[in-house]
């Protein structure tokens, strides 16, 4: 009840400073559906309405400043304006932005792609949905069968075939806690298509194994975030994929990563690079264009083959679009350096020793999880699976990132299922602020 109130209480400050966005939103719900462009821009009280971003901050509608760690869900690495970008993208602007033809800057990109992630061959996409939705398909064409895996409560975009035991919609069956049960997202999703999906919980070699034995010449392959987003953020166990990898080629199937959100984000070469497995197939997107709508799916020859012989038609409009190109190879070259990544570690230390020091000072159970720019408060002691993160509280998380928003730092909304994203650009002095805004959420929840 006392954190019911204190959340009442940060949710009406909010609310009074964030008019202007509501006065937006209450005008846009006639000819936009809910008020919102996607679903998750609506984030309770309020969505706000974004005016402008330079270098590590953004200013809302109401014109309040807030450092960024929301970082337009994982995409900021760069920060908001970046020189490198800006200069990139203005300088395609003028030579033409769409031809559906192939252009040079698909040569060096691709090159670079395959230096960081350790994969040949490479096509683009425009989002992350159509880059797990092409390795889905790459996974089914190059073997025949239909069936895929996939974790519970990992999200890996919009499409039939991964819309399955999420989090936003939680089913009353969900089955036990060893054998999750395939929940489709809603009624959009027929059951036909969605059952073809088995989960399994995250971290757990043996269930893995155990579907594999009980569907054999079934399973196309395994669509995983190799560290587990979404819902918080959750490392596997030690050992894990090179394991994974190892028991999927026994049953012919192939390990697709969903590098998304971690793709350039908790190494230069994402999870393929901290793990030292690489994978059959990486999903890119999000900070890899730098804040232009982006997307790649990376393969070994022989899945690219299939490509190739159009055996699956990968296809698309805008794909390997000019202007993402160009922001890619800015990025690439310009911006995600080597000095980049040890400024991500600096201000991540900073960030992770001021919280762990304010969870222990006031008592508070908890840690942070976090690997280069990525990180999350963990409001619980362990958090595992799904099923862990089922388990715990999810007002902590809310009332945490009202705590930051009202103190000028914009996290990622929906309580416990973020992470916060750094850029290049965001300074010590950014890192304190939160630091400064965690530590009176904690003496608040402590003396509630
Ligand atoms: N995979 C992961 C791991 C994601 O976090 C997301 C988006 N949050 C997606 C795929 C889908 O990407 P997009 O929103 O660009 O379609």
């Amino acid at each position: 009840r006392a954190l019911d109130e204190l959340i009442a209480g940060q949710e009406k400050i909010l609310t009074d400073r964030t008019a202007g966005s509501a006065r937006l939103r209450a005008e846009a719900r006639e000819s936009l559906a809910g008020g919102v462009a996607s679903a998750w821009q609506d984030s309770p009280p309020v969505a706000v309405w974004i005016e402008d971003g330079h270098a590590a901050h953004v200013r809302d509608v109401d014109g309040t400043d807030y450092v960024d760690l929301h970082g337009g869900f994982g995409v900021g690495l760069a920060g908001h304006a970046h020189p490198a970008i800006v200069a990139a993208v203005t300088g395609r602007v003028r030579h033409g932005t769409h031809f559906a033809q192939p252009t040079r800057d698909l040569i060096p990109v691709t090159r670079l792609l395959a230096e960081r992630f350790g994969l040949p061959q490479w096509r683009f996409t425009n989002s992350g949905t159509e880059a797990t939705m092409d390795a889905v398909h790459l996974m089914r064409a190059a073997t025949g069968r239909k069936k895929i895996l996939k974790v519970e409560g990992s999200y890996h975009g919009h499409h039939d075939s991964v819309q399955v035991s999420g989090y936003a919609r939680v089913a009353e069956d969900i089955g036990p806690d060893d054998r999750p049960r395939s929940v489709a997202y809603g009624p959009a999703y027929p059951t036909e298509i969605t059952d073809l999906t088995l989960v399994v919980p995250f971290g757990d070699l043996a269930a893995v194994e155990r579907v594999l034995a009980e569907h054999p010449g079934e399973i196309a392959g395994m669509i995983i975030e190799p560290v587990m987003m979404n819902i918080g953020l959750i490392v596997p166990p030690d050992g894990y994929h090179a394991e994974l990898k190892a028991l999927l080629h026994r049953h012919g199937a192939h390990l697709a990563y969903d590098e998304v959100k971690t793709g350039f984000a908790i190494a230069p070469g994402g999870a393929t690079e901290l793990f030292g497995t690489t994978p059959d197939i990486v999903c890119l997107a999000k900070a890899m264009g730098g804040g232009i709508p982006c997307g790649a799916v990376g393969a070994t020859r022989a899945l690219m083959d299939r490509i190739a012989d159009h055996t699956y038609e990968q296809v698309g409009t805008f794909n390997g679009n000019p202007m993402m190109l160009a922001a890619t190879r800015a990025m690439l070259t310009e911006v995600l350096t080597e000095d980049a990544y040890r400024g991500f570690d600096a201000l991540r230390s900073r960030m992770t020793g001021g919280v762990e020091a304010a969870l222990r000072r006031y008592g508070l159970p908890g840690y942070v999880a976090a690997h280069g720019a990525k990180g999350s408060v963990i409001f619980t002691e362990r958090l595992r699976n799904f099923r862990d993160f089922l388990a715990y509280d999810d007002r902590w998380g809310h009332l945490h990132w009202l705590y930051q928003h009202n103190g000028g730092v914009f996290l990622p909304p929906w309580g416990k299922t973020e992470q916060w994203t750094l850029s290049v650009q965001h300074t010590a002095e950014d890192a304190e602020r939160f630091v400064l805004n965690f530590e009176r959420f904690a003496a608040a929840v402590h003396t509630a």
